[in-house]
């Protein structure tokens, strides 16, 4: 019998620990244990474990971008919290007609400049916090004159970046979450095939595993490849849409791009089985090379199809329960 017990006490010493690990002179300090706990979400996602690290394949930063940019839509509760600081901010320069605010004014500021006058050091933490929160304003000219909702400057604060080409993969689509990550990965040119690795001068077996024709490298295994286009070719013929069988990588995302624009049910089913199809070939490539099992194209087209009918909803799924494989 296990003495649960035992388990407990593990539980509370793993807890102290990162609870130390979080403590200064002064006590718990609550940056620090924000910190720790973006730490171990980053870890999780990037390792699948508990374990800190600084391993990642794409920039932690980059995740808090919106989806149309390249990002993956990740709340940054750090950069929320200073918009909605900055928001009540915002009244307060306004002066909105609100207790508190006259409370401030009457005290406070009286008939100085909110922009120009020095901080009251007297005022409560909160009240300092709010009027610091002025240089967020200065430095976002959109919110300056106009009243923004939180997720205007939230999204202010992010900066602007150029829209990516492939942004329309990324909304409505309703494949499982694991495949939409890899897919996105790989949008970035970001998994780690074996000409990346030569790159970085670690020794691999640099051939496509699943052709062991050429070189593997992003647009080989999910464009050119022989295995990878008989899979696609088979879920194309499946979900009635006629594609060319040689396509080059940047053909295929021209076409896909295009495919994915709107938001009716065959686009939905589009993208949900373009990107199963990446999350099925990146899932074939790894256990032939760490599992040493190998799927047949068949195999592996009849598994996504499955993936997708599992997964479609409503009108989707009625769609899809009249296509024959
Ligand atoms: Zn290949």
């Amino acid at each position: 019998m296990v003495d649960v017990r035992d388990g407990e006490v593990e539980e509370e010493e793993g807890r102290s620990s990162w609870l130390r690990a979080a403590m200064d002179d002064e006590g718990v300090s609550t940056a620090k244990v924000m910190k720790l706990i973006e730490a171990y979400c980053r870890s999780y996602i990037w390792s699948g474990s508990n374990t800190i690290t600084k391993r990642a394949l794409i920039a932690w930063d980059r995740m808090f971008l919106p989806k149309s940019v390249g990002g993956y839509n990740l709340l940054n509760i750090r950069i929320w919290n200073k918009a909605a600081i900055t928001s009540v901010y915002w009244d307060l320069a306004q002066k909105k007609d609100k207790m508190w605010i006259k409370q401030i004014h009457t005290y406070y500021i009286k008939r100085q400049s909110i922009v120009e006058m020095n901080i009251p050091q007297q005022a409560s933490w909160m009240v300092r916090k709010i009027m610091e929160a002025r240089g967020v304003i200065q430095q976002l000219p959109t919110v300056q004159y106009k009243r923004t909702t939180t997720k205007q400057i939230y999204l202010g604060i992010l900066g602007s970046y150029n829209k990516v080409a492939w942004r329309t993969l990324m909304f409505h689509n309703e494949a499982r979450p694991k495949a939409i990550f890899t897919m996105w990965m790989k949008c970035h040119g970001r998994l780690m095939t074996t000409d990346r690795l030569a790159n970085w001068g670690i020794q691999a077996n640099t051939s496509c595993c699943l052709c062991n024709e050429i070189v593997e490298s992003h647009a080989h295994l999910f464009g050119e490849c022989k295995f990878t286009n008989i899979v696609w070719g088979r879920l194309m013929q499946w979900i009635q849409i006629s594609v060319s069988p040689s396509l080059s990588y940047t053909q295929k995302m021209a076409w896909i791009i295009k495919q994915a624009k709107g938001r009716s049910c065959k686009t939905k089913i589009v993208k949900m089985v373009y990107s199963e199809h990446i999350h099925g070939i990146w899932m074939e490539r790894n256990n032939r090379i760490f599992g040493e099992t190998m799927k047949t194209a068949e195999q592996v087209a009849r598994e996504i199809t499955c993936f997708c009918n599992i997964k479609a909803k409503g009108g989707m799924r009625e769609k899809m329960q009249q296509l024959m494989y």
